[in-house]
């Protein structure tokens, strides 16, 4: 057996539910957090319990501590006052990128095809067509929120779209999202301006 120490700290926590997945005996997901089960609030954010764990348990443990991306999770060695998953990110073999893109020059249009994007305001919907050639659509996809439009065209529809364009898609989204809930024009292609309403 052994004896570990979990801290679980829910500020942290983005719900992703990998730790919940591999470890339901100790987390579960409520809501867009995670729980740390039949463990006791420590502070603001902080939850702590001990357990006794047979090998299996606590490898189990720590791999779902170490498949939680924004290191939420510490397990220790309570024993040998030992940290059982690193929770430090690693600066030292970092590549510093100072992002530089001319428009103008550098862009090189999609030969799978483009995106028409509108707002459907009477219904609250976003309306996406994807044209293959020029004004032929042969897709179209109405949604509310950006992530269920974009996850149906990339990876339930599967369209073959360059990642650069894939990227175009998620920003225009999230500029038409922001515009139909505040009210905004939206004019694809065009910076959203938050002085120009819908009248
Ligand atoms: S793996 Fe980390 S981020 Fe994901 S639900 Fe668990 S604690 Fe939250």
């Amino acid at each position: 057996m052994r004896k570990l120490g979990i801290e679980y700290y829910e500020n942290k926590c983005i719900g992703n539910g990998s730790c919940a997945s591999i470890a339901p005996d100790y987390f579960e997901l409520s809501g867009k957090k995670a729980t740390l089960k039949n463990s006791k609030n420590v502070d603001k954010d902080a939850y702590t319990v001990e357990l006794n764990c047979d090998e299996d348990a606590a490898e189990n443990l720590i791999k779902s501590a170490n498949s939680c991306p924004v290191n939420a999770i510490r397990i220790i060695d309570m024993e040998k006052n030992e940290d059982l998953v690193d929770v430090k990110v690693k600066e030292d073999k970092i590549k510093e990128v100072t992002s530089k893109y001319d428009d103008a020059k550098e862009f090189v249009i999609d030969a799978k095809g483009y995106f028409l994007i509108k707002i459907d305001r009477e219904n609250k919907n976003i309306v996406v067509a994807f044209c293959n050639e020029k004004n032929k659509i042969v897709l179209k996809v109405t949604g509310k929120k950006p992530i269920d439009i974009y996850q149906t065209i990339i990876n339930k529809e599967k369209l073959p779209i360059r990642k650069d364009h894939a990227a175009y898609l998620g920003r225009e989204l999230q500029k038409a999202y922001l515009a139909l809930k505040y009210n905004l024009q939206y004019v694809q292609d065009d910076e959203l301006d938050l002085n120009k309403k819908v009248s």
